[in-house]
């Protein structure tokens, strides 16, 4: 198996991504930068874009382990959304009211930006703004999709963010099974990762940053960061390694790698799309504990994820954490009985890959400027959108302007440490096991999980 064939297998993504996945050139001697990113996912490679557009004559230098896109990024479930993993009321009690609702709106701004950047630089990621519908399929995830909406109304978000769906009108999007009603928001788009993540390499290489590909980097200091095939000295050094950030020296307990997994279909029938519906492509889920995604691809085809993969104890990531078949075959039987309309269409693609999981459910971005160190991720599974709003936080930290968007409240913020092992092991896995245990139960029942909200209280979400 040659490289390219690999990296093709990493996901549907990755197999149908345009161009070559053979990876460019290595680091083979020491170098000199201004600044030097580790990691080229969309963190790294977004930094990297906006620090080259606001002053293009900085030396950047991007070092990545595998190939641009290989990560998270390459493989995700494709909603470009505004969504964020601390909620409203959290982050109003780390800095206020106005902070948390500037962070919300700053999120649906960046689903726009990445929309027009893609658009100016060519970059075809199959770019489609059709929202997303969240489904209420028991009366416990009614009562969530009432209180969402509640808290959206609270914080003076109206109709035109999110909006609560009767049973028909969210039928009227999608003929899912069993709906009871649902919300609405149009701030999301479908996007295929692989191809942002490919075409935002190439976008960057011209602007003359340099990606240095299959380039682990074993240590990061102040000042430089160390490979086997030499150190890299830069004024700034970007970490931007999410689910895989706990294997650096001594950010073990910094971001746990939690699993997510996918499916992908052989492409529907258009008998089969009247049916279902998703014109317009929205993104899709519906609002049990343990979340699932959808999107309907620009080839007509299912694309279809969620958790429940295993934590690994020391927070081990491995390839052969990215395939589950037991995860595999539930995630077949949840889209079957959402969409009895599937039949027994063919999955073509299985895969998985780790989201980064700070022990305070906040995503944080942020430079000390007296080492000159600086970092964005703890994403959890909402990284597509977020990492363009890090990029150019980021980018104006470095270059010292004074934007609005350095004052958000996620940048600067330090999460707490995880657990010590086994103790993550044992809290993470349990929590796994509640939040689909209680799934079952407001099925059976009817009625919201307490054993939920309590896993979920104590884990921060
Ligand atoms: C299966 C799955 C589905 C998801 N679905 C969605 C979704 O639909 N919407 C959404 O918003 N978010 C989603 N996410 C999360 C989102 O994809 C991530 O938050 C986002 O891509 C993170 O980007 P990143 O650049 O920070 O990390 P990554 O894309 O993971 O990039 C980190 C890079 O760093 C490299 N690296 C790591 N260590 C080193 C080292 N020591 N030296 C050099 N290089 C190194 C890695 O090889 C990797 O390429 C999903 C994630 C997964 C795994």
């Amino acid at each position: 198996m040659g490289p390219t064939d690999q990296y093709r297998r990493l996901s549907f993504w990755h197999d149908t991504v345009p161009g070559t996945l053979v990876p460019g050139q290595a680091l083979h001697a020491d170098a000199d930068a201004d600044v030097a990113i580790v990691g080229a996912g969309f963190t790294g490679l977004w930094t990297a874009y906006y620090l080259s557009r606001a002053d293009p004559g900085l030396r950047i230098i991007v070092c990545e382990r595998e190939i641009a896109g290989f990560g998270a990024s390459g493989r995700n479930g494709g909603w470009c959304s505004a969504l964020f993993p601390a909620s409203l009321a959290k982050l109003e009690r780390m800095a206020g009211r106005d902070a948390a609702i500037a962070m919300y709106r700053a999120m649906q701004e960046t689903v726009d930006e990445i929309g027009k950047v893609t658009a100016d630089e060519g970059i075809d990621c199959h770019w489609a703004k059709g929202g997303t519908i969240e489904f209420a399929r028991s009366a416990a995830q009614l009562r969530r999709a009432i209180q969402e909406v509640e808290e959206a109304r609270t914080f003076g978000f109206g109709e035109d963010d999110l909006r609560l769906l009767t049973a028909s009108q969210a039928r009227e999007i999608a003929s899912a099974t069993d709906v009871l009603g649902g919300t609405y928001t149009p701030h999301c788009a479908a996007i295929h990762p692989a191809r942002l993540a490919r075409g935002l390499a190439d976008v960057v290489r011209r602007q003359g940053v340099s990606i240095f590909e299959r380039t682990p980097v074993q240590q990061i200091h102040p000042g430089r960061l160390v490979t086997a095939a030499g150190t890299v000295r830069a004024r700034y050094v970007i970490r931007a390694t999410e689910g895989y950030t706990a294997a650096l020296p001594g950010l073990r307990r910094s971001v746990a790698p939690v699993y997510s997994l996918v499916i992908a279909t052989a492409p529907l029938s258009d008998a089969a799309w009247e049916q279902i519906g998703l014109a317009g492509r929205p993104t899709f889920g519906d609002l049990r504990n343990l979340i699932i995604y959808g999107q309907r691809t620009a080839d007509g085809r299912m694309v279809f994820g969620g958790r429940g993969a295993p934590y690994h104890l020391g927070s081990a990531v491995r390839p052969s954490f990215d395939r589950v078949p037991a995860v595999f075959a539930a995630l077949r039987s949840t889209l079957a009985d959402l969409f009895p309309a599937l039949g027994d269409v063919k999955v073509t693609h299985a895969w998985g890959g780790p989201i980064g999981v700070p022990r305070d459910w906040c995503a944080s971005a942020g430079l000390d400027r007296s080492t000159g160190l600086g970092w964005a991720g703890g994403y959890v599974g909402d990284g597509v959108a977020t990492t363009n709003l890090a990029g150019r936080t980021l980018a104006d930290l470095v270059t010292g302007s004074d934007s609005q968007i350095t004052r958000l409240p996620w940048v600067g913020h330090r999460s707490p440490s995880w657990e010590a092992e086994p103790l993550r092991w044992l809290g993470m896995n349990a929590g796994l096991q509640v939040m689909n245990w209680a799934d079952k139960q407001e099925t059976r029942t009817g009625r919201a999980s307490r054993a939920a909200g309590f896993m979920s209280r104590f884990l921060g979400s």
